[in-house]
């Protein structure tokens, strides 16, 4: 019988016990993988265990896969209308919202995110996914085509049936739920592979299906790492459709894995190595506090993040100063992710901690100087203090590589052509932000930057009803808004002769 595990909080912003089911959610129902494994469940603000969780393998998949296709028959799909699906993704926000602050506390635990932070953003973020979604599911429709007297032809936004979705660590719920509220909306059904180092919201999220009323088999989750269940779901003959959030690298993997068998319908949100512009004529105030949000944000674990900041020569030494003051805030409020007040948190892993700290190193040796921070945080936990490097050069690894840590190169530049080519010369194409109250000049640099996403005067400020996605080795297709539900839906044309006689 898979195991429960309780966490009892007793922290300045949540007091309470939160129990979750560790097994895997399968048919709507909690069940031991069937090689009986466990992945270590680690708090990454003082590196100690927190829990050990189910780990699936391909065998799991193949039994959550059978559930969903029952599912997407009898229970989903066209046996469920859309606006009685509408009315099951309200319910399931009705339910997070009940219980956001357990959810909150999880995210915090299982990822260092400060709790506020992850409050508002994380969880709101995932209500409001299914609060939006769920508004959609009865507003799918296709189009009436004129062709020719003898003729009605008609389109339909069909599901693709079984889905698989394979989601990283460093927005577990949110993604979560970005993923799985489009896909019920438009009628499909999921298998759902959560990161191995964040899988507890998901877990949480699985228990409250049954009491929102969605059939068995219509929702899986199946924890387990990368190269098991991940390759296992992208690899699987009977999924049509696969959408990835993660790694270039293995954004790679599961698109080659979709050639080889049965090619299925790929989205891949990737990473990034974000250009952040801030001219001369900027909100200097603000510029400095959008910025210092893009890149230190969630420990700068964002695919977004504006890790590379470049800034006009006039104003470029009093940017530096303001930042630096806003880098100095931020290091001087790193610690317990619970703790009112706090502004910076751990690294995810003691991986990703190493990681960060090998590329700060790295831009050491390349003759980077280090401005401000650099070094650990603390002696508990992976603590990465906010670091500023400048007298960067387009050839370094730190310029052209996602670190994905609280690490900002910062680049003076002369001329709006110089700078849009510079910021243009990445492999990423996921975002980018300009600085400017020359609303001409921002338009017209926002128009040229290689990138899915451009933010004006501000930075990380990504809304739901907008399509998300990126340009280059970014990702392929769009997720948000609209987006999603053309990404979840594939469109047939109906032809209809009325008249015409062979
Ligand atoms: P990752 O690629 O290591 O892992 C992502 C997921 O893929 C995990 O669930 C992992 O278990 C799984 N996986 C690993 N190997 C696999 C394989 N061979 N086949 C199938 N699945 C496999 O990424 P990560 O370290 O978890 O997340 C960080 C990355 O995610 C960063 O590059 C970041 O930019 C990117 N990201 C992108 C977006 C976006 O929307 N574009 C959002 C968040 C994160």
């Amino acid at each position: 019988m898979p195991s429960t595990f309780t966490h009892t909080f007793d922290t300045p912003s949540f007091k309470g016990a939160v129990t979750i089911n560790t097994g895997l959610f399968i048919n709507g129902e909690w069940v031991d993988p069937v090689e009986h494994s466990t992945i270590d469940v680690i708090n990454p603000a003082t590196g100690k265990v927190i829990t050990a969780i189910a780990a699936g393998s391909s065998k799991d998949v193949d039994k959550a896969v059978a559930a969903a296709k029952k599912a997407y028959k009898t229970s989903w799909g066209l046996k469920c209308p859309g606006s009685v699906r509408g009315k099951l993704l309200n319910k399931i926000a009705d339910l997070i919202e009940a219980n956001a602050d357990e959810f909150t506390a999880l995210e915090a635990l299982d990822v260092g995110k400060m709790f506020g932070t992850a409050r508002n953003s994380d969880v709101g973020s995932a209500i409001g996914y299914f609060r939006y979604y769920g508004g959609w599911a009865d507003k799918v429709h296709g189009q009436t085509i004129e062709t020719n007297e003898n003729k009605v032809a008609y389109t339909r936004h069909e599901p693709y049936g079984v889905v698989g979705q394979i989601i990283p660590w460093n927005f577990p719920l949110s993604i979560l739920c970005c993923k799985v509220a489009p896909a019920l909306a438009t009628g499909n059904v999921v298998v759902m592979k959560p990161s191995e180092i964040t899988p507890l919201t998901a877990l949480k999220f699985a228990g409250l299906l049954n009491e929102a009323g969605i059939p068995p088999g219509v929702v899986n989750i199946v924890n387990g790492y990368g190269q098991t269940v991940g390759e296992a779901i992208s690899h699987h003959p009977h999924i049509d459709k696969i959408s990835f959030t993660g790694s270039t690298i293995t954004g790679r993997k599961v698109l080659k894995a979709s050639a080889e068998t049965n090619l299925k319908d790929v989205t891949l949100e990737l990473g990034g190595k974000s250009p952040s512009i801030v001219f001369d004529d900027a909100d200097l105030d603000q510029a400095v506090k959008w910025t210092a949000h893009g890149i230190y944000f969630n420990m700068g674990q964002v695919c977004t993040a504006g890790s590379r900041i470049f800034v006009q020569e006039g104003i470029y030494d009093q940017f530096l100063g303001k930042f630096t003051e806003e880098t100095k805030v931020r290091a001087a409020a790193a610690g317990d992710p619970f703790a009112q007040g706090t502004l910076h948190g751990p690294q995810v892993s003691k991986t990703q901690f190493d990681r960060v700290m090998e590329y700060i190193d790295i831009g050491k040796k390349e003759g980077a100087t280090v401005h401000i921070g650099g070094e650990r945080h603390g002696q508990e936990g992976y603590f990465v203090q906010p670091t500023i490097f400048t007298e960067c050069k387009p050839g370094m690894k730190i310029v052209r590589e996602e670190i994905f840590g609280p690490v900002a190169v910062i680049i003076k530049f002369k001329t709006e052509e110089e700078a849009v080519e510079a910021a243009n010369d990445t492999t990423y194409g996921l975002a980018c932000s300009v600085f400017s109250q020359n609303g001409s000049r921002a338009l017209r640099v926002a128009h040229q930057l290689e990138a899915g996403t451009a933010w004006i005067n501000c930075s990380n400020s990504t809304e739901i009803p907008v399509a998300f996605g990126g340009y280059k080795q970014s990702g392929i297709g769009r997720e948000l808004g609209q987006s999603a539900i053309d990404t979840y839906t594939q469109v047939k044309g109906v032809h209809v002769n009325i008249g015409l006689k062979l």
